[in-house]
């Protein structure tokens, strides 16, 4: 019988998880932002070279403004 899409999807993701489990992750990128889909950035990060796995990265933090007596305020929400 075919594979069909998800267990096809799911035995490459295994493989990948045994690859980065493996992975003694020596070749680090320098920091670059995480695309979470096609043309979405988040946060920045870096990542092994190799293996793909996510080593290191920025919290993300949003900031805001807020306006209190009149005059605007920057806030960091965590
Ligand atoms: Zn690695």
């Amino acid at each position: 019988m075919r594979e069909n899409i998800t267990q096809m999807q799911a035995r490459h993701q295994k493989e990948i998880d045994d690859l980065q489990a493996k992975c003694k992750h020596n070749k680090i990128s320098k920091w670059m932002d995480y695309m979470w889909a096609i043309g979405h950035f988040g946060y920045p990060v870096k990542v092994c070279e190799f293996c793909g796995k996510i080593v290191k990265q920025k919290k993300p933090t949003m900031e805001a403004y807020e306006i209190k007596d009149g005059k605007e305020i920057l806030i960091k929400i965590k």
